[in-house]
């Protein structure tokens, strides 16, 4: 079906022609409420597009999370044609479409990035220039809407009338040759916002994606800049990669990056000993994959406590004070990633509890209602450990080093994977 509205570059002769590929895309893989709002934001007079990881996930035959759509309505136009609408957001405005189940299809109007035209090139490239996004977007075309996205595989757009890709930015070809790259030089669209060398590294890890050599140089050049990103950004994006079911290929990228070092410094010189010990953490990590892939995903409390099990037991390990040991070792963890105090209290719990199990003392643990966590912390150790794990920890496997989530005495908390 044709499009309602005129083809971008008949309105605006700067904007670059796009390259439109046949899709493999079954529509069956697409979501009907997504391609419901789709059509009829088209028979509106709109364009309309999937767009983002979802196109993303759908041409690398990944499940994809969530589908979201970008379109030439406003925000107000949206929400007067669908009546299950609620427009969301300060800084820029979004419409959630609501469906049974408690699904929402995001639909946000084209937007550009506006310090796109105020800053010249060489000024963007100039060393001394503070290239930290701080101000909002506004309303764009479909080509600066692509245009502003982070990575190539990210700005694709996906016309499901027509099963077409339609492709400002050359992701098409990234798709293919399973490459991340960004829209533009690396150096300048980390250092916009930083919190993008911990998304490389994700959708590296997670659809076991090659780095372009460039962007992997411009990652490790700009990787000081993460201390500058907001801190709750910061933390959200370790607990996605924790989560994301590659939890140790990430660490392993953001080890060798450096990323890791700048963030949690504590961890990368764990690691940088080399130690038996320190290496348990990979082991930590594979268990963690290993629960994410069986749909047992652990608590954010667990991850985290996995994660920085190893310097804290250094840190505490035969001191008299232990609390003291734990909160300066935490102190300078919680400034970096504004870590909430409930997080941090809940680690010290777990880590003490799954070190009063390790040594056979059990007491009134097993009534405590952090139990079911301290349980799968000590699981996910004994995995990294290579030990059985004790029987009153669950069900008999035929894999005694199995990482298992203690589930038996209470259904656990569970997160949507995301
Ligand atoms: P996931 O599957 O983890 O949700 P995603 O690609 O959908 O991955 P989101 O954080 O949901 O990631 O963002 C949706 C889209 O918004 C991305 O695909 C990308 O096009 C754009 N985007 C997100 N974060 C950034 C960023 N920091 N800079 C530029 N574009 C971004
Ligand atoms: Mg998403």
């Amino acid at each position: 079906m044709a499009s309602a509205t005129p083809p971008p570059e008949a309105l605006f002769p700067d904007a670059p022609e796009p390259a439109v590929y046949d899709a493999d895309v079954r529509p069956d893989d697409v979501d009907p409420d997504a391609l419901k709002v789709i059509r009829r934001l088209r028979r509106s007079g709109y364009q309309a597009y999937l767009v983002g990881g979802g196109v993303r996930d759908l041409l690398l035959n990944a499940k994809p999370k969530d589908f979201d759509i970008a379109t030439s309505a406003r925000p107000n136009e949206v929400r007067s044609l669908f009546r299950n609408c609620r427009i969301i957001g300060r800084r820029f405005r979004l419409a959630h479409i609501l469906f049974g189940g408690g699904k929402i299809i995001e639909t946000a109007t084209f937007r550009r990035d506006p310090s796109a035209d105020d800053d010249d090139d060489d000024a963007r490239r100039r060393e001394d220039v503070d290239l930290l996004i701080r101000h909002d977007n506004v309303f764009g075309e479909p080509w600066e809407d692509a245009m502003r996205r982070d990575f190539t595989i990210n700005g694709l757009f996906y016309d499901s009338e027509a099963n077409t890709v339609i492709d400002y930015v050359g992701g098409m070809p990234d798709i293919r040759g399973r490459v991340v790259r960004t829209i533009g030089q690396p150096d300048v669209r980390f250092r916009e916002d930083p919190v993008r060398i911990l998304r490389a590294i994700k959708f590296s890890a997670r659809l076991d994606l090659g780095i372009d050599p460039p962007v992997y140089d411009a990652m490790v050049a700009q990787r000081d800049e993460l201390a500058r990103a907001a801190r709750p950004r910061l933390l959200e994006e370790i607990l996605r990669l924790l989560r994301g079911g590659a939890a140790h290929r990430s660490f392993w990228l953001m080890w060798e990056t450096g990323a890791l070092g700048v963030l949690l410094p504590q961890v990368a010189m764990h690691l940088d000993d080399g130690s038996p010990d320190s290496r348990r953490l990979w082991g930590r990590l594979d268990a963690i994959d290993t629960l994410r892939r069986a749909g047992s995903l652990p608590t954010d409390a667990v991850l985290f406590s996995a994660l920085l099990l190893g310097p804290i037991e250094e840190a505490v390990d035969g001191v008299p004070d232990a609390t003291r040991a734990y909160e300066a070792l935490m102190q300078d963890v919680v400034e970096t990633l504004a870590v909430p105090r409930r997080l941090k209290e809940r680690v010290r719990t777990l880590v003490q509890a799954q070190r009063r199990m390790r040594a056979g003392k059990m007491g009134a643990l097993p009534r405590r209602e952090y139990f079911d966590e301290a349980s799968t912390l000590l699981s996910l150790e004994s995995h990294a450990r290579g030990e059985r794990i004790p029987d009153w920890l669950g069900e008999e496997t035929d894999d005694d080093t199995a990482p298992r989530p203690r589930t038996r005495r209470r259904r656990r908390r569970r997160r949507a994977p995301e």
